[in-house]
């Protein structure tokens, strides 16, 4: 059974449990629905309370929205007691939607409250690794450091190992010109890596024209179990035991290994 570390449960267009149903069919015991913003991190909220045993929710702002952090930082904060995580957040300087100062702030606020709470912080980082390493290494988070979406290679993946984040993979692993990431995925530590789909974007290879919801993990993580050359129930078992970990589980599957290490 998999765990789709970060699915936008709130932007799909089937309601959450018609596709958490499609989900658990393809062998996905539960997600992790990050906010975005205030609004959708309510949503998430929601969606989390409406389906106790199988979503968990984080609270949190996207870089791209990253100029509102003033107006929403203390209901964000406020939220963030009550979530399993912080974020999604993080630093974007692909497209650069908010001004670097901006992405800065607001990142290092979301970064403290991690912090402050002990808990997970899921890490958006677009073209800004270099920014995203020198945070994250500050702010020693350890494995409670998801970096979601991971797109780095082998050497950037090898840096960011030895804080000791978790990395987290998406459809992109798929993809047949990702040769990179994969030489980056090969140095990815098993007991430290998790998947996830990023829904509704990025789906897997060969779904890539459909829009993607938690079910599509398990595609990624074929591909992950051929890099690393292992069975693809043993890719299961490992990242799923990551995300109960790192995440803690929802209410059906918090017995079976939600400790917070
Ligand atoms: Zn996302």
């Amino acid at each position: 059974m998999w765990v789709d570390t970060h699915g936008h449960l709130f932007l799909l267009a089937d309601a959450p449990g018609v596709v958490l149903g499609r989900a658990r069919a393809a062998g996905v015991r539960w997600v992790m629905c990050p906010g975005v913003d205030l609004v959708t991190s309510q949503q998430a909220r929601q969606i989390a309370a409406d389906h106790p045993d199988t979503v968990l929710w984080s609270a949190g702002l996207h870089p791209h929205d990253a100029s509102t952090w003033p107006t929403v930082r203390d209901d964000i904060t406020e939220l963030a007691q009550q979530a399993s995580a912080i974020g999604e957040c993080g630093l974007d300087w692909y497209r650069n939607l908010a001004p670097k100062e901006h992405q800065v702030q607001s990142f290092a606020d979301q970064l403290e409250l991690a912090q402050a709470l002990g808990k997970p912080i899921i890490i958006h980082c677009r073209d800004a690794f270099a920014d995203v390493f020198e945070m994250v290494g500050n702010a020693e988070l350890g494995e409670r450091a998801v970096l979601h979406c991971w797109t780095g290679g082998p050497k950037w993946t090898k840096r960011f190992r030895e804080l000791g984040v978790t990395f987290s993979f998406a459809g992109p692993l798929t993809y047949t010109t990702a040769d990179t990431l994969r030489l980056g995925a090969a140095q990815a530590p098993p007991e430290r890596t998790m998947v996830e789909t990023d829904s509704p974007y990025l789906t897997p290879e060969p779904k890539r024209s459909e829009s993607n919801e938690p079910a599509n993990v398990v595609l990624t993580g074929a591909a992950l179990a051929e890099v690393w050359g292992m069975a693809a129930s043993q890719v299961a078992e490992l990242t799923s035991r990551t995300a109960a970990r790192v995440f803690g589980a929802p209410g059906a599957w918090a017995s079976t290994g939600g400790d917070h290490g």
